[in-house]
């Protein structure tokens, strides 16, 4: 099916929600990325289903993406059609420890109304950019706490357009994973249980969270944080230094030299400069200490 079509039909169903050829650097942290065919940022729930459900009628390729601040997307493009699940829904609400927040709200955001209202649970994830259908997806974590943890259950779509509800113990939430990495749902809502905690001591732990960031990352450029998981036992990022490549750069990308776990763009880096320190991390790292590096980062698009 051709993208003009595709746009002009998806036009119809949700005008004024729609663009062509959108360049998904503009929707990735790393400021990297080639066109979306179709391009859809729905306002609501009743949008978003609407897309997916167009999407799976015409058998039309359906990306889902967040705030974009793990994913790699190809200097290529993506075919056929991205959602955005952003701020269009983005509500959140509390019911005394419980806490529902709509996929395209900002984990920051969340965070900061738990402490407002004297939540603890959140603390962890203080300067960890991304909304929180990205950080169910990829039970996001730090401090050695991760958003699973805290899940009472998740509202999703599925293709067909279906409403439907999965509790915390059907997400197999493990490091950096979860269920829905291999399932073609989205995200809608997620339900957290928190628990009371005084607000100061909140605000304080978060600050010590961020500071720390500040002085170990390299926030001052466009990333998508850590590129690989931590091996068992091990960090990426002190195997990567081991194998002398902080600093090691391709085209505008480059290893950084603050934390050797985070590539950034240095001004115009492409995709496939960074998938060639990829390779480059993980082929020395494995010749030199006979680890296998597996990417945290998801790449989207060809
Ligand atoms: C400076 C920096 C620091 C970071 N630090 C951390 C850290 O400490 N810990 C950590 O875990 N991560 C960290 N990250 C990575 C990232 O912020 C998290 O993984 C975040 O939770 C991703 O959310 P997102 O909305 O940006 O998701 P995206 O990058 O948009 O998407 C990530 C994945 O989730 C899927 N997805 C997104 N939204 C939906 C939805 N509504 N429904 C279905 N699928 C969806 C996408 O298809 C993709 O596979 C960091 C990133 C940066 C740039």
């Amino acid at each position: 099916m051709a993208d003009s079509t595709i746009y002009l039909e998806m036009l119809k169903i949700l005008p004024g929600r729609v663009r062509a050829g959108e360049p998904m650097k503009k929707h990735t942290s790393w400021r990297i990325g080639g066109l979306a065919d179709v391009f859809v940022e729905p306002s609501d729930r009743e949008e978003l289903r609407l897309a997916v459900s167009y999407a799976n009628e015409r058998s039309v390729p359906l990306t889902v993406i967040g705030a974009g601040t793990n994913i790699l997307v190809s200097d290529g493009g993506i075919r056929g059609v991205v959602i955005k699940v952003g701020g269009g829904l983005d509500r959140i609400c509390l019911d005394e420890n419980v806490i529902f927040a709509e996929a395209g709200a900002k984990l920051s955001r969340v965070a900061a109304v738990a402490r407002d209202a004297g939540l603890g649970g959140f603390e962890f994830s203080a300067g960890i950019p991304g909304a929180i259908g990205g950080a169910v997806v990829m039970n996001a974590g730090a401090n050695g706490a991760s958003v699973g943890a805290l899940v009472k259950e998740v509202l999703l779509l599925n293709m067909e357009g279906c409403f439907y509800k999965k509790i915390k113990e059907e997400m197999n939430f493990a490091y950096r994973s979860s269920a829905l990495q291999s399932e073609n749902s989205v995200v809608v809502e997620a339900v957290f249980s928190c628990y009371r905690r005084d607000k100061e001591a909140i605000k304080e732990e978060m600050e010590v969270f961020i500071k720390k960031r500040k002085e170990t990352q390299p926030l001052h450029y466009p990333s998508a944080g850590s590129i690989f998981k931590n091996p068992p036992g091990d960090s990426a990022g002190r195997l990567i230094e081991a194998a002398g490549l902080k600093g090691e750069r391709v085209g505008d990308a480059q290893i950084s030299t603050l934390h050797a776990n985070f590539i950034i763009n240095l001004g115009e880096a492409t995709a496939r400069d960074v998938l060639a320190l990829v390779d480059k991390a993980r082929k020395s790292v494995f010749e030199l200490f006979g680890v296998e590096l597996k990417p945290e980062v998801k790449v989207v698009g060809y």
